[in-house]
């Protein structure tokens, strides 16, 4: 299997070279080349590791089957809370939740980059690279975690995460600023997200520091949804969660299912599409946004238009106006030509329409919808009233979506709402909704996730237990220009 840029023709690599590099030379994604198959029955009596390393074996054709067994048995086993490492819960009136948010942050991200680590190390081996890889990242706050939790202690990495000082909740803070390993650095940076990811970025392209690394045997590398060893591990969880429910003798081997996916960089529902193309039998992927609609309404108008505002919502993983993977399936329906070309419409006018031939396509493999704050809210107390299930809120966005979908389409094919995270890591908004607003906003997040638990019976989750009381190991606060000398500090250069 060759993977090819989405916006040119010119080069074919390897995936090893593809999860290595992370985005291609000329700004676009990587994407497989081949079509894939994969029979189901084959898959059926394994256990999920043992799944991910036939399905990654297809995409991943340059790892051996052993390799692949090694890194699938370390990447999901006892950091996973539940033995199933992606359980399907079904509730009373038939919805399926497909709970990704047992690992070790408590989100749904634990998934992908619990595995990169060990793609990438080994993708470091095949290559012949010499140097250690220095992993840099801004994140606004889950995927910060999730990749300091992989790349802890792994030989030949490092990892420096920068988290707005403003921006993140006080347990995603404190998540963040505990964090143990060798190989770690955690930094706030005075300002927004926006601040911390452009400056991550004027690392990334300053050839003065690039040379500087080199000549002490190191290389930058990202942990960013858009590289292909965090999407291929995705495409796993689709099928574990259909054929959970072929075992579970809730389905019939063969019969169509619909998932309903959280989105915002579009990676997660992407992964979804890809197991359809390989004989997944998925009937329609319905998208969920949250009042940050433009997927919505780029899958009705065929327009993706980012001039509006941009909304912070009780669903902040999801708010995104340039979500990036939308570009692999663009480039999977029509050519890297057009690709660049709407890539280029977009960074020059904010916007490009993709026509109706395009949109027909989108339409019959797609669904889309979105949820209001208030909705989100509501859907979270009466799920809990009616099914004594918590959702949190990017959950219960989609809940909500999958509902209006039923009622609008009459399309009651069986679906699985894929679950993003734990309800206890979006404390303060699920106690809103349990308890009401006025108590939810007295207390502190420490103790919410105390209260929520004792009104729910649901136990705090081992990751976000015991916070307040571990030590503090990353306290440094860094100005924006400051940012490359913090680098260099961790990195004991100068
Ligand atoms: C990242 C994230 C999402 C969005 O997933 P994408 O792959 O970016 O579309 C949804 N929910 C949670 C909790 C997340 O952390």
């Amino acid at each position: 299997m060759l993977y090819q840029s989405t916006r040119s023709e010119q080069e074919k690599i390897s995936s090893a070279q593809a999860i290595k590099q992370g985005i291609a030379a000329d700004g676009g994604l990587f994407v497989p080349t081949e079509a894939v198959k994969i029979n189901l029955t084959d898959l059926i009596n394994l256990t999920y590791p043992q799944r991910a390393a036939l399905i990654l074996g297809q995409y991943l054709s340059d790892y051996s089957a052993s390799e692949l067994a090694e890194i699938t048995v370390a990447s999901y086993q006892s950091n996973f809370a539940d033995p199933q490492i992606a359980p399907v819960k079904t509730l009373s009136n038939g919805a399926n939740l497909l709970e990704l948010w047992h690992g070790p942050t408590c989100a749904f991200k634990d998934l992908a980059l619990q595995i990169l680590p060990r793609l990438l190390t080994t993708a470091l081996a095949k290559t012949g690279e010499k140097a250690e890889i220095v992993i840099l990242v801004a994140t606004s706050g889950d995927t910060g975690k999730a990749a300091l939790e992989g790349f802890k202690d792994v030989p030949g990495t490092r990892i420096m995460v920068f988290f707005p000082n403003q921006g993140v909740s006080q347990v995603q803070k404190l998540q963040m600023q505990t964090q143990e390993g060798s190989n770690v650095s955690v930094a706030a940076v005075e300002g927004n997200f926006d601040d911390a990811q452009s400056g991550v970025k004027a690392i990334f392209t300053n050839p003065a520091i690039k040379a500087e690394l080199a000549a002490h045997n190191l290389s930058l590398s990202s942990a960013n949804s858009i590289n292909w060893g965090r999407l291929a591990p995705q495409i796993v969880y689709y099928f574990s969660a259909y054929l959970d429910l072929v075992q579970a003798g809730r389905l019939k081997m063969g019969d169509p299912l619909n998932f309903v996916v959280p989105t915002g960089n579009f990676g997660d529902i992407l992964a979804g599409y890809y197991a359809k193309q390989a004989g997944l039998p998925v009937g329609k992927l319905i998208c969920a946004s949250n009042d940050n609609k433009i997927l919505t309404d780029f899958f009705q108008t065929g327009i993706y238009d980012c001039r509006r505002e941009f909304i912070k919502t009780i669903s902040p993983s999801m708010d995104i106006l340039i979500s990036s993977n939308l570009e692999r399936l663009l480039w999977h329906l029509t050519d890297s030509q057009q690709v660049k070309s709407w890539m280029a419409e977009l960074a020059e006018n904010g916007c490009y329409r993709v026509g109706q031939a395009v949109q027909a396509q989108l339409q019959r493999d797609f669904a889309a919808g979105f949820a209001s704050e208030a909705e989100t809210l509501t859907t979270i107390s009466q799920v809990w009233r009616d099914e004594k299930y918590l959702l949190d809120t990017h959950t219960a966005v989609a809940y909500r979506v999958w509902e209006n979908y039923q009622a609008q389409s009459g399309d009651l094919t069986p679906s699985v709402i894929i679950s993003t995270a734990s309800p206890f890591k979006f404390n303060r908004s699920v106690a809103t909704a349990l308890l009401g607003a006025e108590r939810a906003e007295q207390e502190n997040e420490f103790d919410l996730l105390q209260i929520l638990s004792r009104a729910t019976g649901w136990k705090i989750p081992q990751g976000l237990q015991g916070l307040p009381e571990r030590p503090l190991l990353h306290q440094q606060i860094v100005a924006k220009e400051a940012m490359s000398q913090a680098v260099y500090n961790f990195l004991k250069i100068n």
